[in-house]
């Protein structure tokens, strides 16, 4: 019996995978090593009495006892806090689900690698914040990493079978998210409700404003240099509102390889749970001749300059992806909490990340995790305080 853990099953992408694991058989077809969420102990209670999980983990301490008496009698271990998480993540399962948001999912991906099994990674973070220290990590230990993120599910699945020098360009696709058409003054005075109102795709709210400005393109197009090893100048974004296309990898003959698919996320986790082979999974199919139009623009970085910064981070690569991250997870909470705009965000960004360019941290290869969470602390701390500067401006 195949055995799995889920770091993050209490949201969006968790959840998806939940529903996936039930529908292929739930406790029959799997043994559920660890489950782990955040406050919402009540639905992680009910996951791992429905999968019957060895071990389930809120993030929180103090929601510890009630997670306890939502599993009295279940005989589901259960514990709380970081350092738990971590330690979750330390028991062998075949397969990984990495769902936890931000920044705070490198620790427990990174020691599921080290058990050398299977690690589906939705966490896009790990690979920005210290992708050539996680891809060290696998290839170390015999592990292997699925990408979960729709865009990198998609070039994935392209490049099965091909060969890789032939590739030319790797597109990976945007929806605009909801300001695509908003002109520079509109997006300006934006509220974080319009900001978390995605046209396509059902998410958490972190992501959702992440596509709203952009950034979460950003840390795709970084994910993408990261995870397949193309150069920045082969990789490109392209907008495409109806979240049809998902990537698109063209080769040295001109041909372009292209992937498609409903905007459900379930479609790159069931990819991955049923990989190396296919399985039934259950989205909506697509009727082409219905969608009718499939329609293509180049992104405006004038609006969205997260796209910029993301260049500008590939270049530098080292450790400046786990300052970008850091740097915009700060900025993300000061905007949700009303203290600075919508563009600010950006602003801030690009201050910390100048702010904390002089570091030999910067441009350096990470070869543990501590330089990366030192490198996040200096540009979490350069971003609190371009967010306060920002905030008393106003
Ligand atoms: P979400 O906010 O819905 O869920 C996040 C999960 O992580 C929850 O279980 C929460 O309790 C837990 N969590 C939050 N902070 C934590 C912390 N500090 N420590 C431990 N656990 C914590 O997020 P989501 O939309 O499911 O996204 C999860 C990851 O997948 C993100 O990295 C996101 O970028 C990526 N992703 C999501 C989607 C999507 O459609 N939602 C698509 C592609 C990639
Ligand atoms: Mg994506």
């Amino acid at each position: 019996m195949r055995s799995l853990s889920i770091f993050g099953a209490t949201g969006s992408i968790g959840e998806s995978t939940f529903d996936l694991v039930m529908r292929k058989g739930g406790p029959e077809a799997f043994r559920t090593v660890a489950l782990t969420g955040g406050r919402n102990v009540a639905r992680l209670a009910e996951m791992a009495r429905a999968l019957k999980a060895e071990l389930a983990v809120t993030a929180h301490e103090e929601c510890l006892p009630a997670l306890r008496e939502a599993l009295a009698g279940s005989g589901t271990e259960v514990a709380g806090g970081t350092q738990a998480i971590a330690e979750a993540a330390d028991r062998p399962a075949d397969w990984t689900m990495s769902a936890i948001v931000g920044a705070a999912g490198l620790v427990p991906g990174m020691r599921a690698l080290k058990h050398g099994r299977t690690l589906a990674l939705a966490n896009k973070e790990s690979l920005v914040t210290a992708g050539q220290l996680l891809m060290r990590t696998a290839e170390e230990n015999g592990a292997t990493i699925l990408p979960v993120d729709s865009e990198h599910s998609a070039v994935f699945q392209a490049l099965a079978g091909e060969d890789t020098t032939c590739v030319e360009r790797v597109i990976i696709t945007a929806s605009g998210g909801p300001f695509r058409d908003w002109t520079l003054e509109q997006i300006r005075g934006c509220t974080v409700a319009q900001a978390m109102a995605h046209p396509n795709w059902s998410m958490g709210q972190r992501i959702s404003i992440d596509s709203a400005s952009m950034f979460n393109k950003a840390l795709e197009l970084i994910e993408t240099r990261e995870f397949f090893g193309f150069e920045p100048d082969r990789i490109e974004a392209v907008v495409h509102p109806q979240s049809i296309v998902h990537a698109l990898v063209g080769f040295c003959d001109g041909g372009i390889m292209a992937h498609l698919g409903p905007a459900d996320m379930r479609h790159a986790i069931g990819f991955a749970l049923n990989w190396p082979g296919r399985g039934e999974v259950p989205v909506a199919r697509l009727d082409l001749a219905q969608i009718a139009n499939l329609t293509f623009q180049t992104p405006d970085e004038e609006r969205f300059p997260a796209l910029r910064l993301a260049r500008e981070v590939m270049a530098a690569r080292g450790l400046s992806g786990a300052a970008f991250n850091a740097a915009k997870e700060i900025a993300l909470d000061h905007f949700i909490a009303g203290n600075i705009g919508f563009l600010d965000m950006a602003a801030v960004v690009e201050e910390a990340l100048l702010a904390v360019s002089a570091d030999p941290l910067f441009g350096k290869v990470p070869s543990t995790l501590e330089e990366v969470l030192a490198m996040d602390h200096l540009a979490r701390k350069a971003a609190e305080e371009a967010a306060s500067f920002r905030q008393q401006k106003r």
